[in-house]
């Protein structure tokens, strides 16, 4: 498979926030997201078989822990991803996948968490969750809306309101975007939607999601990656 890097760190934005992760990120997306962050997977990256992603996780986590397979779009790569990740549980590891709702998700192992996104307007690439992959998702896993407009908010609660995606799913997540080009300050002065306003949204109109912030993106300058 074409991996752009691997490495240690603390998973970010889902209710795993916090948690040290092993990041498996593989390269290439079918999208382009007008705030995505993870521009430098689009191309190069190097091929590395099974074994050598194996043995690299096991290198920098051999006590087990969680491993979080994330691009790009991991589910282009799917006839590699998921025998690695079948490979992952059977080794005792937990295992999260971050793909971008696009992609078909019925060939996904049922103890993989996945955190799927549902991609709204501002971001260029509305319209391009699979509706199918709904029916395959399970109490483990959650929903997550990058948000970067109050259009783009109405949108997630409406979405989450008429497919119950609370009684679907662990956690729906509203995140806030951040620029693309943030750098320097480690505060929420580049989300490109005020956390504060979404905070008064959500509660105002009750809305049973949990507002989620990448937390990488403020203990280490948003500009550095691999961390
Ligand atoms: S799906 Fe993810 S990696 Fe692909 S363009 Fe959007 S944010 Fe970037």
């Amino acid at each position: 498979m074409q991996i752009t890097e691997i490495y240690k760190s603390l998973q970010g934005e889902s209710t795993y926030a916090g948690l040290p992760c092993v990041f498996v990120r593989l390269t290439g997306c079918n999208l382009r997201c007008s705030w995505c962050d993870s521009e430098y997977t689009f191309q190069g990256g190097r091929k590395m078989s099974l074994e050598e992603v194996m043995k690299e996780v096991s290198r920098l986590s051999p006590q087990g822990g969680l491993v979080e397979v994330t691009g790009g779009e991991p589910m282009l790569q799917e006839r590699e991803v998921v025998p690695l990740m079948e490979r992952l549980l059977a080794e005792g590891y937990g295992v999260l996948l971050e793909t971008s709702g696009e992609r078909p998700l019925a060939t996904v192992p049922a103890e993989v968490v996945k955190i799927v996104d549902v991609k709204c307007p501002d971001s260029g690439e509305g319209g391009t969750f699979r509706m199918e992959n709904l029916q395959t998702l399970t109490k483990r896993d959650e929903i997550k809306f990058v948000l970067a407009s109050r259009a783009d908010y109405e949108f997630a609660r409406e979405f989450t309101h008429k497919h119950q995606l609370c009684d679907r799913v662990n956690a729906v997540l509203f995140s806030p975007a951040f620029r693309k080009d943030a750098t320097g300050a480690r505060d929420a002065s580049h989300c490109l939607l005020d956390p504060q306003q979404l905070a008064a949204w959500m509660i105002a109109d009750g809305v049973r999601a949990r507002l989620g912030l990448q937390l990488h993106k403020f203990i280490w300058d948003p500009a550095v990656k691999g961390v």
